[in-house]
């Protein structure tokens, strides 16, 4: 190896601190595509606490949902995949997780586990045509219209 490349490898081949990849600048710790995603949790002001678990999960897993373990789309936000950012317990800023546009939308403003349940009632709905069991929800009530 000549004097040259050592430099230029030191200098320009720092690792993403999140995937592994190039960064893209000598100063940053981020690869452009981490450091988007990391702009994203900063932006939606995300719990240090949840900031710290969701990049443990990234490191450990790569870019694939909390819930579900589905790849997630980085670069098109059209995308039903793309990635998402939800409150498992809906108000609680250290439950976010890291997830896809599509879930959080259905999963809208229910726990987890009500969401599991709903989900189950209209499988069994729509496979059997069985009636769906209403069960009350902790945080839906936030989104009820106000009556005046
Ligand atoms: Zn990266």
């Amino acid at each position: 190896m000549t004097k040259f490349t050592s430099k230029f490898s030191k200098k320009h081949i720092r690792k993403c601190v999140l995937c592994g990849r190039p960064t893209f600048s000598p100063k940053s710790p981020h690869c452009r595509r981490c450091a988007h995603f990391t702009d994203c949790m900063n932006n939606r002001q995300i719990h240090k606490d949840a900031v710290k678990r969701i990049e443990g999960h990234v490191r450990r897993n790569g870019f694939v949902c909390e819930y579900t373990g589905k790849k997630l789309n980085l670069t098109d936000p059209k995308d039903p995949f793309y990635f998402s950012f939800d409150h498992m317990i809906p108000g609680d800023d250290k439950s976010v997780r890291l997830t896809f546009t599509l879930l959080n939308e259905m999963k809208s403003d229910m726990t987890f586990e009500e969401f599991k349940y709903y989900i189950r009632q209209f499988a069994r709905f729509f496979d059997t045509g069985k009636e769906i069991i209403k069960r009350k929800l902790k945080f839906w009530v936030r989104l009820a219209p106000k009556i005046s």
